[in-house]
């Protein structure tokens, strides 16, 4: 067979980056250009799609969730982003092994991998061009949190956007992300995970949230490459 036998999805924050607050940071300035008053409480962003935190906020503050209002909010994040891109390098890191990994499926002609993540495309793009990786990921065969509230909606956007290159079988895609989440996404979706415990979410409580494949991070590319490359008790296909 030629061509892409494997589509991989990459998670980005504390799975290939690590922003250290930086989003609660932006969030809370955007709140304040949006609506003109400070953004209340903690906001809890780990692996959640833009779309949920933003409908979660407006309730917080009493706005009602109109299209528009959640419109604002987003809109304001990305400018935010936009505006701060310049300070991202001094407040986050390439997660160790990450750029390595990227490289690697990169240049396998087998895989072909996007990102699939819960922030907004535009706030997706400034993240990884200041890191350095946008380069690695193919933009269009990828999913967002501006796609749909639900994660494991965000798998059949990119599987429709992965089309044009092949009809990825369940067993073909393969997300990797670090919280209980990405796991939900993907037993949701029927597709395969590999789970990082790089984020706040230890390996235990990964495998409770269903994960079977947990690694510590992702500095081990061979195990990495291995865990991503193993099918089902049906399939026998090696790396
Ligand atoms: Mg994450």
């Amino acid at each position: 067979m030629t061509g892409p036998e494997l589509l991989v999805l990459w998670d980005i924050d504390n799975t290939l980056i690590s922003a250290r607050g930086f989003g609660k940071l932006m969030y809370r300035e955007a709140f304040r250009t949006a609506f003109g008053r400070e953004l209340n409480g903690p906001v809890d962003l780990g692996g959640r799609t833009e779309l949920d935190v933003i409908a979660e906020i407006l309730e917080q503050h009493d706005i009602e969730h109109t299209e528009e209002a959640s419109q604002l909010l987003a809109g304001a994040l990305a400018s935010s982003f936009e505006t701060r891109r310049a300070d991202l390098p001094g407040h986050s890191e390439v997660l160790p092994g990450a750029l390595e990994a990227l490289q690697a499926f990169a240049n396998d002609p087998r895989v072909h991998q996007g990102v699939l993540t819960a922030n907004l495309r535009s706030v997706a793009l400034v993240k990884l061009e200041e890191l350095g990786l946008a380069h690695l990921v193919d933009w269009e065969v990828s999913a967002f949190g501006d796609d749909h509230a639900d994660r494991a909606e965000l798998v059949t956007f990119a599987r429709e956007r992965a089309r044009h290159i092949r009809a990825f079988t369940d067993d073909e895609v393969v997300l990797i992300g670090d919280t209980p989440h990405d796991v939900y996404a993907a037993i949701t979706a029927g597709v395969r995970l590999v789970a990082v415990a790089t984020g706040r979410s230890s390996k235990e409580a990964l495998r409770d949230a269903g994960a079977e494949t947990v690694l510590d991070d992702l500095r081990d590319l061979g195990e990495l490459t291995r865990q991503v490359w193993k099918t089902g008790a049906q399939g026998n296909r090696t790396a």
